[in-house]
């Protein structure tokens, strides 16, 4: 796929488009500008990888509206050192944004299909350095935590007790939980091993978070 001048200025829209709605971190914005989000989508949808809006890509899944994606950024307070678990790789578009933030980034996805087409897409992107997972997130990653960061992009029923437990002492969890419908994005401060503070910051409408794993054999 090629970036072109023409995919730059809709991203410069985009952005834009970011900052009127509230968006105020400057370097999130500038990464934004930086990825081509249209390599995340078909050939065909090309002109959609711009407007701010989510879009189906496989398994029934969706890459998150732009909006989404900066505003979780910027509530995960990301810096240079932190080590993060992105839970819901789907097409790795939220992975990317954050690795290009500095972090080291662990995302791990339930669905195989969707593993096995973006592992091969992030590595073909120059993201190697981007741990993909395959496994059920609502467990996190034993073996690589604890984490400064969690971020969940699908909407959870409840908060995994075990995504607490995998936060470092001072580390932030961002999650949306609510129903099928809607969510509450809800960020969470390990202020002690056993004490959490929880803010609550509007509703936002996610694919579901799923239990076990599906490796596509119906
Ligand atoms: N962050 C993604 C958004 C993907 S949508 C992006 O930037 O494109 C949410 C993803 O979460 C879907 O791919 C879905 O399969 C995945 N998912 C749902 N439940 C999960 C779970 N328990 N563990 C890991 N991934 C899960």
């Amino acid at each position: 796929m090629k970036d072109n001048y023409r995919n730059k200025g809709q991203r410069q829209k985009l952005v834009s488009e970011l900052r009127r709605k509230g968006i105020v971190d400057e370097k999130i914005l500038s990464v934004m500008l930086k990825i081509p989000r249209h390599f995340f989508l078909d050939k065909a949808f090309e002109d959609w990888a711009y407007k701010d809006t989510a879009f189906p890509i496989d398994a029934d899944q969706t890459i998150s509206q732009p909006y989404t994606v900066a505003r979780q950024t910027e509530l995960l307070e990301v810096k240079a050192s932190d080590k993060i678990l992105e839970v819901g790789t789907g097409s790795g578009y939220q992975a990317i944004v954050l690795a290009e933030m500095g972090a080291k980034v662990y995302t791990i996805e339930r669905q195989k299909k969707l593993f096995d087409q973006t592992s091969k897409r992030l590595v073909q992107m120059g993201y190697e350095r981007i741990r993909t997972l395959y496994g059920d997130g609502y467990k996190g990653s034993p073996r690589f935590a604890p984490f400064d960061k969690i971020l969940v992009t699908a909407g959870a029923r409840e908060i995994p007790k075990a995504l607490l437990h995998q936060l470092k002492i001072g580390g932030m969890l961002v999650i949306p939980v609510g129903d099928e419908n809607v969510q509450k994005m809800v960020r969470i401060t390990k202020t002690r091993s056993d004490d959490y503070v929880s803010e609550d910051f509007g509703d936002f409408s996610f694919v579901p978070l799923l239990r076990g794993t599906n490796h596509g054999i119906v």
